[in-house]
């Protein structure tokens, strides 16, 4: 490889880290830069409920100090959103044209809250929590609510209900089928989760419609399709989440729902890989695209994206574990539509 190779992340969370150490530890001339909109360095986004409920300081979320980035000579650049990629051109565009060049790229860029069309129209009235801006937004609210309505059963939202029970809130728990992407909760999980919930005293409502919600003085009133209605602080909203691929669209990158690569992590790009949750993998045996989502896995596809683009051509495989347990509930981590 030539001295000026130069390796480029997209996304600092496990995927990204994952991938650009094993770049550094595989390549020691080449550079090597993280790039990344979030400010905050690399972060345990699981502990983020601790730190909501005041249980852990900011320093307990980092994974790892700054000057560990120094040391492994990869560069970190924080606060930045690359805005467009133009892959003929091998260049990527930051806010206000800035450039950056690259030899060769790994998108990592995970994903956001997402909001399935029905729900849209209560956009408004709806919390999200994915991030450490979120976490520090919503502290002092979350604080000095009493009642509060989640809507969802993603991984995210049972992580949340763990910390609001220690928290001892009033929670309503609206389970929503609709909020596993690509599959819906099956009954069977449906009914795990909410038996699970019950024994903690959380009321669970199954697949129940929301007809209205409307503000009330200080108070939020959600009224369901069946005729309940329920009073709270705060409807926080966790209805699975949407690869962050909005910048890539039109760059002439396949997308679906995700990034779509093959089962090296490659995109149809030969120098640009995805990984994590931003990666939608195809595998020939099932025939078929797959995700996962979990630190976990995207460290692991982080590590194998960098793999294939130094040439190993190593091949990620699905593995249908029931790797997460939250709150007695064990959370499957790959999916693909057959599952
Ligand atoms: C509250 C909470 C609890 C969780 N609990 C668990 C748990 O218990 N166990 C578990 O395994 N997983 C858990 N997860 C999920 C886990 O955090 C994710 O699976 C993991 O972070 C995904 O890693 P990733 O590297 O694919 O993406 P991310 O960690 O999401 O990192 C992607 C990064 O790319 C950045 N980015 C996106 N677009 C751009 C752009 N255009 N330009 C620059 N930067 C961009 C994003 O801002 C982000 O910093 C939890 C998540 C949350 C929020």
């Amino acid at each position: 490889m030539p001295k000026n190779d130069h390796y480029v992340i997209i996304g600092n969370g496990p995927a990204g880290n994952k991938a650009a150490d094993r770049l550094r530890d595989r390549d020691k001339e080449a550079r090597v830069t993280i790039i990344s909109d979030e400010a905050f360095s690399f972060y345990y986004r699981y502990k983020l409920p601790d730190f909501i409920a005041g249980r852990i300081s900011e320093d307990a979320l980092k994974v790892r100090p700054y000057t560990i980035y120094k040391e492994k000579n990869i560069r970190l650049r924080l606060g930045q959103r690359v805005e467009r990629i133009d892959p003929d051109e091998k260049v990527l565009y930051l806010k206000h044209m800035k450039k950056v060049g690259y030899t060769k790229l790994i998108l990592a860029t995970g994903g956001s809250p997402r909001v399935p069309p029905s729900f849209i129209r209560f956009m408004e009235y709806f919390t999200f929590m994915t991030n450490y801006n979120d976490a520090v937004r919503i502290r002092p609210e979350l604080q000095k609510a009493k009642d509060i309505i989640v809507i969802g059963g993603d991984l995210i939202s049972l992580r949340f209900i763990k910390m609001l029970t220690g928290m001892k809130k009033n929670i309503y728990f609206i389970l929503t089928r609709n909020c596993f992407w690509p599959i819906e909760l099956t009954s069977r999980m449906a009914g795990k989760i909410s038996s699970s919930l019950e024994k903690k005293g959380i009321k669970a409502l199954v697949d129940t419609p929301i007809a209205a919600i409307t503000r009330q003085k200080n108070k939020l009133l959600l009224e369901t399709g069946d005729g309940q209605k329920i009073r709270a602080d705060m409807i926080c909203s966790f209805l699975g989440l949407k690869p962050n691929i909005d910048f890539i669209v039109g760059s002439g990158i396949d997308t679906e729902k995700g990034i779509l690569v093959n089962e090296y992590l490659q995109t149809n790009y030969a120098d640009i890989y995805a990984c994590g949750e931003c990666a939608q993998i195809y595998n020939p045996k099932l025939k078929d695209y797959w995700i996962s989502i979990g630190s976990e896995n995207a460290a692991l596809q982080g590590e194998t994206a960098a793999l294939s683009l130094l040439g190993a051509h190593k091949v990620i495989k699905p593995v249908p574990k029931n790797l997460l347990n939250v709150g007695g509930v064990s959370v499957n981590t790959s999916w693909w539509k057959q599952f």
